[in-house]
């Protein structure tokens, strides 16, 4: 996807006039060598046009700005999904962006669309060819922590700190061989300086930045947003399962907006083929197979559940829908809860098991009977509810909610 030779260009927008707390990075590469310059940069209108036009003086198939930015550059001012994407979830273990409704959040947003802006007069960045564009030249939003973050296998045994997440970060991902397998996955068989050489932290970032502009620019990379912006990740093959996973829940939280771009030869390592698990019918003829990990497990003690289950309470384990194959048509029956609330009811034609469930209420889920996974070892729920037509003799043990 990427030609034999190019550039692309990432900035670490900072906000200080009197410290050179910017830094703009411009990645190249030939049919053997992957190279970058960096040079820091003063918040000022003057030293900020000087530094990209030394450097944007070529052709860039992408640039990366590590700031909020949406299609129109204007002030964003409110919370956005990309951001609650980050954030959920992620937040213990690799941090979370700043919101771009707090004062911090607006500056940064002022000084990342005043770079934007001076990249772009340049008139060297490529037309936009990647889905996601926000403007018809191929610049895009960038969060170099999280981008670090989610290449690492267990981010939270660092002990970062907010002050210093995004270099030690980098430092493991330098030392583990994590961003030299990066770059050999974009830029197979070529040589390239050692990342550890790089110790500036505005440095690293606009380094991780032109990575980001990489992905994009070999249209192999996780978008998280809206139209309010979209923030980019790196390629999903190299995502760690963990960070897939949750990308995948909280898809299913927000209502959409995790969308994966990669190679055509690497569908199949998509963000839902993590963890796969499937649950089967009696005979076996229905089955569904689920790629991630449940969104919640929990027990119901109604007497519908009951009677649907014919076991003393139901089990069951909430999936995304577009997570949720099955392997043929089901029969299926509904049924109208006391609340006016239904659900439609997926059972084998033969066996007349009942695999997977869909509540009205929750279009987006499908709920699979755990019991169907035959797996001992399948997380535990959650949740029981409906406690008060719990039979006598059952208690749901452990560290779960209870609800009457
Ligand atoms: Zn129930
Ligand atoms: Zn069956």
């Amino acid at each position: 996807m990427l030609p034999s030779e190019g550039s692309v260009l990432g900035i670490d927008v900072g906000c200080s006039e009197t410290k050179r707390s910017s830094a703009i990075c411009r990645l190249d590469w030939t049919a053997t060598t992957v190279d970058w310059v960096v040079r820091r940069f003063r918040a000022t209108e003057d030293e900020r046009v000087a530094a990209i036009t030394a450097l944007a003086d070529r052709p860039l198939l992408a640039a990366a700005f590590d700031g909020p930015l949406r299609r129109g550059l204007d002030e964003i001012g409110a919370y956005r999904r990309a951001e609650r994407l980050l954030t959920l979830g992620f937040q213990p273990r690799i941090g979370k962006p700043g919101q771009s409704n707090s004062p911090v959040g607006r500056l940064l947003n002022r000084h990342a669309n005043a770079c934007a802006r001076a990249v772009l007069a340049t008139g060297t960045v490529r037309s936009a060819r990647h889905p996601h564009a926000i403007d018809d030249r191929a610049i895009v939003e960038a969060f170099p922590s999280a981008w670090l973050g989610m290449l690492i296998a267990d981010p939270e045994t660092l002990d970062a700190t907010r002050k210093d997440r995004s270099d030690r970060f980098y430092r493991h991902a330098a030392d583990r061989g994590i961003l030299p397998a990066a770059i050999a996955h974009l830029l197979p068989g070529r040589s390239h300086r050692d990342f550890a050489s790089v110790t500036d932290h505005d440095e690293r970032a606009a380094l991780v930045c032109s990575l980001t502009a990489l992905g994009v620019a070999a249209q192999d990379y996780v978008a998280v947003g809206d139209a309010q912006g979209w923030i980019v990740q790196p390629p999903a093959v190299l995502i760690q399962r963990w960070a897939r996973d949750l990308l995948a829940i909280n898809d299913a939280r927000c209502g959409g907006g995790v969308a994966v771009v990669g190679r055509p030869d690497e569908d199949e390592a998509h963000i839902a083929s993590g963890a796969e698990r499937r649950a089967a019918c009696q005979c076996g003829k229905l089955s569904v197979t689920c790629s991630v990990e449940p969104v919640r497990v929990s027990v119901c003690h109604c007497l519908a559940c009951q009677r649907r289950s014919g076991s003393a309470f139901a089990a069951q384990a909430r999936f995304p829908a577009d997570c949720v194959t099955m392997n043929r048509e089901a029969r299926t029956w509904r049924r109208t809860g006391d609340e006016g609330g239904g659900a439609t009811f997926h059972f084998c034609p033969d066996c007349g098991s009942t695999v997977y469930y869909r509540a009205d209420s929750q279009p987006d889920l499908v709920a699979v009977a755990l019991g169907a996974f035959a797996d001992p070892t399948f997380p535990s729920p959650q949740s029981s509810n409906y406690e008060g037509r719990r039979q006598s003799w059952v208690a749901i043990t452990g560290d779960i909610e209870h609800h009457d």
